[in-house]
Parts: structure tokens; C-alpha cells; sequence
């Protein structure tokens, strides 16, 4: 069977104008707010006249979505998507939204997530005939609900249940039509966040909260989490909201409050960045350590330091200092690439760091490389002792709901104990967060949260043979 490229981390958002203005540009706007969420292309896709048209590009937000792109689009209700692709060689057909036209209807969808079970469909559909031209799990997903839409007499609502039922793993999904409907949907689990608002005369769903602050400027928003389960559809200024699916839990990705969502947004009611600060007190509480000062690995460490700090009274301070024009490391797509942008993105403020013992914290440690940098740095800047702090437990296991992780063979925490782990990366001392201490700092019960890369316990509905699935998403 041929390996596909799949595993993707996204953004998605929506707007639609009740004055029927045309909405181009605040669709770039909340997707350059999202952009975090991927780097590698980007699309939107609106309903011009009575046709509904796409346009997308590999790059930056700012790149493909130039001014030309966007004065060409007129239409007052969209999509648009992020992409990040976990595999090299990234095309135009993979990107999204995805664009499914026929004589009786056209539609444009994005989503973020992955369907574990796409596979299994896209056998089943190819029996009956269907063609694929992408070996994505968007191009099945979008077909599905194409095929779907026939069978329910072209009710959207009863297109969605029946797709609904139908897929398994984590969807947050956009999706606009010929009719200039805009419908959002959320898995069962919430593996994702999703939200909707309202920002002037606009309803706005995105991935993530901060997009609705972006658009809103100074005035006033309101937004709220689109439920688990639950479907969305906004046409003509009017918000209308179902549950048509349902879960005995929730599965939110815990990931999101570690280190994927922007601090500023709230996922499902919990403020990313209070979550943040408190995983570093949970950390300070259960792993303290003598020092003269905490210093964070920035960005993503910054708000769990603080959080130690303030547990600890031990004084932060910034003793790394990041060169903002440098992308995040973990979403580099190669190793090389990786580490060569750890050696242009920090440097160390010798005089926060000289003659210090220094308790490093960042969010997690995934392949150990860029830990065992950071150390040697701050020891070059004359750092007397670095003790290691991670706000996030040990990563055992892939993630197969649309997480870009490195094989298993790549995950530091399952090839080291932690004294080996501790010498590689040349640190005084280091320590993870415990799952309890996860749990209590983001503030959700245990059986709310996915921690299936903590624990090797997948929240999915449908059993898998997951060395199959993972060979298949090229994991190996
Ligand atoms: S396996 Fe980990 S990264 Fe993937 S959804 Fe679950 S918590 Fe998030």
C-alpha cells in the first residue's frame, strides 16, 4: 500500500457577513492570527455569484494571500485554512480548503485533525467506484460528506449526522456552500478547539479565540467553545446550533494548553496561558530545586517559568533571547533544518546567566537535541548549574489525530531513563511534570483531556492496528 502524506497540524476559520460585505480581508486576518498552526500553505475559499471559489498556495499566510489574491474575491461569506504537512513535498492538491463541485451542488471545506479510520472509507468508496486524486484524509473526508449530501436529499443537517457517525478521530471542521452557508462541526471528543463568535456584524468560527480578539481590534466580542459534538450552520445573520454527535468523554488535546495554542486564546473556557503558568507551579510544587533564578526557554516556556517562579520565589528572568524572524523549531519539517535554526534563534544575556544556577523551563521535550543545545549555551554564557524543568510529562507514544510527532524512535522519552536523559542534554538535574501535576495545572478532569502520547491510551472510538496506521501515515 502506498504511504501517505497526512499527519498535518492546522488552523481553520470562518466568516460570514450579515450586512453583506465582503469578508476577504478579515479571513486574512484571523488565518494570520492562526498562523502558529502552519506554516507550509495556505487557502481560503468563498462563495462569489453562485459559485464557490478557491484559492490556495504552499507558504506563509503573507505569500500566497497577497493583495491581488484578495482584492479578486468579492464574496461576504468563507473559509480558510493553515497547513502544516508533517512529510516533505507538500502539493497544491493536499492543501485546503478542499473544493467538491457537481451539477447539484459545490462546497469548499477545511479542517483540522485527522480521521483515523479514512483508510477503512476510502477502501470502502473506492469499491463503489469513487476516484481519488490526493492521498489525503481531506479528499475522503470531503467525499464522504459529498456522497452523503446526495443520499439526504441534499440536507446539509442530515448530511453532517450521517457523516458524523460515519468518521472517527479528531475533526474541527469549516465548511461554506453555493447556498453562502457556513457550517462549523466539532468531534465527539473535542480533540481540537474550535470556536465561534460574533465581532461586529460578523459570526466568526477559527481554531482558536485569538483570531475573534484580532478581528474585533478595540471593539467588543463574544465567543464561546463550539461544543464536542455539536454543529454549527450561520446563514443570513443567524447562528443555529445542534448536537449531532455524542461521546461517554471528552479527549481535548492536552498538547494545545502545553504548547500548540497561542497563550492569548482560551480553549474551551480555560485561558491558555493561566494553564500554562499553572503547569509551572505544579512543577515548582512537586520538583523544586536551589537556584538563584528561573529562566524560560522562549517562547514556549515563558508563562510555565513564571508560573515556578512565582511558586518558588525563586526571581525570573529572560537570561535566552530569541531572534523572532527564526520559525519554531518543532514544526521544521527535517532534523537539519531543525537544529540548524537552533544554533541562529537563541543567544544567552550573559549577565542574567554568569556565575548562576539556572533552572531552565520549557514545555516539553520531544527529540532531547534542542534541550542539550539550549544547556550548552548557557553554560557558554557561564551558568554555574542548569536544572531542567519540563511542564510536560514524558512522550511515549505517536499522536494519530493530526499531531505532527517524530517516529517513535525519535521520542527521547522512550529510548532514555531519565538519569541518561539528564547526562545527554548535560543538565545538573532534570525533571517532567507528572501526569497528576498536568492535569491539576490545566484544570480539566482527567477523563476531559486526551493524554494519549503520555500514556499509550488512544480516546477513539474504533479500534485500530496502529503499527499499520502508523506505518501508513510514515511514521516509521
Ligand atoms: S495524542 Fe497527544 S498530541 Fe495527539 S491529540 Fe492526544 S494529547 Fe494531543
Amino acid at each position: 500500500m502506498v504511504a501517505l502524506k497526512l499527519l498535518e497540524k492546522c488552523g481553520v476559520v470562518g466568516v460570514s457577513s450579515i450586512s453583506k460585505e465582503g469578508v476577504a480581508e478579515h479571513l486574512y486576518k484571523a488565518l494570520y492570527s492562526l498562523q502558529h498552526r502552519g506554516q507550509e500553505a495556505a487557502g481560503i475559499a468563498m462563495l462569489e455569484g453562485r459559485d464557490v471559489r478557491v484559492y490556495k498556495g504552499l507558504g506563509l499566510v503573507v505569500n500566497v494571500l497577497t493583495s491581488d489574491v484578495l482584492s479578486s474575491f468579492k464574496g461576504c461569506v468563507g473559509i480558510g485554512h493553515v497547513r502544516y504537512s508533517t512529510t516533505p513535498g507538500v502539493t497544491i492538491e493536499e492543501a485546503q480548503p478542499f473544493v467538491v463541485k457537481n451539477p447539484r451542488f459545490s462546497f469548499a471545506l477545511a479542517f483540522n485533525g485527522t480521521i483515523t479510520n479514512f483508510l477503512e472509507l476510502r477502501e470502502e468508496m473506492a469499491r463503489r467506484g469513487m476516484v481519488f486524486t490526493t492521498r489525503t484524509d481531506t479528499e475522503v473526508l470531503a467525499k464522504l460528506f459529498a456522497k452523503n449530501l446526495l443520499e439526504c436529499g441534499m440536507d446539509y443537517v442530515e448530511a453532517f449526522k450521517l457523516t458524523a457517525a460515519e468518521i472517527d478521530g479528531a475533526c474541527s471542521l469549516v465548511l461554506v456552500n453555493d447556498e453562502g452557508e457556513l457550517y462549523a462541526y466539532r468531534d465527539p471528543l473535542g480533540f481540537k478547539p474550535l470556536c465561534v463568535g460574533r465581532v461586529n456584524d460578523l459570526v466568526v468560527i477559527a481554531s482558536e479565540t485569538c483570531a475573534l480578539d484580532v478581528l474585533a481590534g478595540l471593539d467588543d466580542c463574544e465567543y464561546g467553545a463550539v461544543n464536542p459534538g455539536e454543529l454549527v450552520r450561520v446563514c443570513e445573520g443567524s447562528v443555529e446550533r445542534v448536537r449531532i454527535a455524542s461521546s461517554p468523554r471528552r479527549a481535548r488535546c492536552m498538547f494545545e494548553y502545553v504548547y500548540f495554542a497561542r497563550p492569548d486564546s482560551v480553549f474551551d473556557g480555560i485561558s491558555v496561558y493561566r494553564a500554562r503558568e499553572r503547569l509551572g507551579r505544579e512543577l515548582a510544587r512537586r520538583f523544586p530545586a536551589d537556584a538563584d533564578v528561573v529562566v524560560p526557554v522562549p517562547d514556549s516556556g515563558r508563562a510555565a517559568a513564571l508560573g515556578y517562579s512565582l511558586e518558588s520565589g525563586i526571581p525570573f528572568a529572560e537570561g535566552l533571547m530569541k531572534n523572532r524572524y527564526v520559525g519554531r523549531t518543532f514544526i521544521m519539517p527535517s532534523q537539519e533544518l531543525r537544529e540548524e535554526m537552533t544554533s541562529l534563534k537563541l543567544n544567552v544575556v550573559r549577565d542574567v546567566v554568569e556565575g548562576k544556577r539556572i533552572i531552565l523551563v520549557d514545555d516539553s521535550i520531544v527529540r532531547g537535541t534542542t534541550m542539550k543545545r539550549i544547556v550548552r549555551l548557557l553554560r557558554r554564557g557561564g551558568a554555574r548549574e542548569v536544572h531542567v524543568r519540563v511542564s510536560c510529562p514524558p512522550i511515549i507514544s505517536a499522536c494519530y489525530m493530526g499531531i505532527d510527532f517524530p517516529t517513535k524512535r525519535e521520542l527521547i522519552a522512550r529510548i532514555m531513563r531519565l538519569d541518561e536523559l539528564t547526562k545527554y542534554v548535560e543538565a545538573d538535574s532534570l525533571q517532567y511534570n507528572d501526569v497528576d501535576g498536568l492535569v491539576t495545572g490545566i484544570g480539566l478532569p482527567k477523563n476531559e483531556l486526551c493524554l494519549a502520547c503520555l500514556t499509550g491510551e488512544y480516546p477513539l472510538a474504533k479500534s485500530y492496528e496502529f503499527e499499520l496506521l502508523e506505518r501508513e501515515l510514515r511514521k516509521e
